[in-house]
């Protein structure tokens, strides 16, 4: 039998056992300990052994028990006893360092249910060792803080707080719920708060009053999109408040109709515009009411933010009043959030990050059934190959030019003050000092080993990857 079939060093198999679902593999160290943990005595003798059970990486779809003969030895020096320490092994559970590591992987693109099936443990036990996997995943990792900062909301479960990064279409972090305490938590602990010069949100209170109490020195600034989709709302109340003085002939070819309503009327083709004009002169107040949702969009083409408020004032006193109260809901919003909404036409929101969230919220509700929010948190943020990285490095400068310079001497072999190393030791222990380098060829920057930055889980692979089932 392979003594190398589990691929542990510091383990030898002694024996397998295997069934149609199990392997049970007996194992004992390959190392005796060479001192006493105790006092540090490196005189030991044996005193009985016992057998622990733990569980390792699933193979060929069998479970996998590992049988280690552990041995136990008393101190000659102080007399007390100890058992070995048994290397590769989780500190918290009964399972191998590698188990525990594959686990907490796996939770991140599968339910818990199917790897305590598979590894042959409790759900309980991969939750904990999920969320052990977790917090250290949130130790290592760091993601940039952004300069833009996107806080807007998407479901998960229920609505939820999504931190994004704006200029580099990522998400950075996901928030429990979407209540103030939660975001000025989480930006009060945010490293770098400081750097943070716009914040795009959409008109949710809550995270204005956060935003302003921790960061006062970003500028809130209202998405376009969130804005004029109201006029879209707006017209809709006109359109459904029409609906009962319709046959129910009229209103089936409204309702077929509304998606000529909603479109831009540059976008109309002939069909439509006919369509559209049949309408708007049959029933005047739905075409007052498309009126207005027209012009108002066309307030997103001025340039300036004075130029945009005096279009809106103007457009806030052509409403007839029959349709008044339709569009009261655009100017109470204009109303409480007039800077942030005109702060758009001096730092405009991209179009690639409004798009890509939305398609990320449409694809959401493929994931969700059968994990916690802490679970779906973790494959957003967490999954592998998810991450947008940049180095950060220098501009690129070309080298100095060389002057004539001797041929490089190139190193054949080790030097001669290597020949006492023992193969089987540590090469970073025994490798002695080598002599000064002759001048390499290809010389090193400290610049460009700068560390690399991490942005957070990019948006589009994201969706990509829901969509293929891979999250
Ligand atoms: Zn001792």
């Amino acid at each position: 039998m392979p003594a190398n079939i589990l691929n542990l060093p510091c383990y030898k198999v002694l024996g397998i056992q295997e069934n149609e679902h199990d392997y049970h593999i007996e194992v004992e160290t390959t190392e005796v300990p060479a001192a006493c943990p105790h006092c540090q005595s490196s005189s030991l003798v044996g005193f009985g052994r016992r057998e622990q059970m733990v569980k390792d990486l699933p193979r060929h779809g069998r479970r996998v028990g590992l049988y280690i003969d552990t041995r136990r030895y008393q101190c000659r020096g102080c007399g007390k006893t100890f058992y070995e320490a048994l290397p590769e092994m989780d500190e918290k559970r009964l399972m191998t360092k590698r188990l525990a590591q594959w686990m907490g992987k796996q939770a991140i693109k599968r339910t818990f249910s199917s790897i305590a099936e598979e590894v042959g443990c409790t759900e309980f036990t991969v939750r904990a060792v999920f969320n052990d996997y977790v917090s250290d995943l949130k130790k290592t990792i760091r993601f940039e803080t952004p300069k833009w900062m996107g806080i807007d909301e998407i479901h998960l479960i229920k609505p939820r707080g999504v931190i994004a990064n704006i200029q580099n279409n990522t998400i950075v972090e996901l928030l429990p719920n979407r209540n103030k305490d939660t975001v000025v938590r989480f930006l009060h602990y945010l490293d770098g708060k400081d750097r943070i010069q716009y914040v795009a949100m959409d008109m949710w209170t809550p995270y204005r009053d956060a935003v302003r109490a921790v960061i006062p020195q970003a500028e809130i600034v209202v998405d376009k999109f969130h804005v004029v989709r109201m006029a879209n709302d707006a017209m809709e109340r006109v359109r459904k408040s029409l609906r009962e003085s319709l046959t129910p002939k009229q209103r089936r070819g409204l309702m077929h109709d509304r998606f000529v309503l909603l479109k831009r009327e540059r976008d109309l083709n002939d069909k439509e515009r006919l369509n559209l004009e049949g309408w708007t002169k049959n029933y005047p107040e739905l075409g007052e009411a498309y009126r207005l949702k027209e012009q108002f969009f066309g307030i997103y083409d001025a340039e300036s933010p004075d130029e945009a408020q005096a279009k809106f004032i103007q457009w806030q006193n052509s409403i007839p009043s029959e349709i008044t109260d339709a569009f009261a809901d655009i100017e109470r919003a204009w109303g409480n959030w007039t800077m942030p909404i005109l702060n758009y036409f001096n730092h405009p929101v991209t179009n690639a990050y409004t798009e890509s969230l939305n398609s990320l919220i449409r694809v959401m509700n493929r994931l969700g059934r059968g994990y916690s929010f802490e679970a779906l948190r973790a494959k957003i943020l967490f999954a592998e190959g998810v991450h947008k990285h940049k180095l950060s490095r220098p501009k690129f400068e070309r080298k100095e030019r060389r002057q004539a310079e001797p041929e490089p001497v190139m190193m054949y072999g080790l030097p001669g003050n290597f020949k006492n190393f023992e193969m089987g030791d540590s090469f970073a222990r025994m490798a002695p000092k080598p002599a000064p380098e002759p001048k390499p060829y290809i010389q090193k920057s400290t610049e460009s080993e700068k560390q690399e930055k991490n942005y957070g889980a990019d948006i589009s692979t994201l969706i990509r990857m829901i969509e293929n089932g891979e999250l």
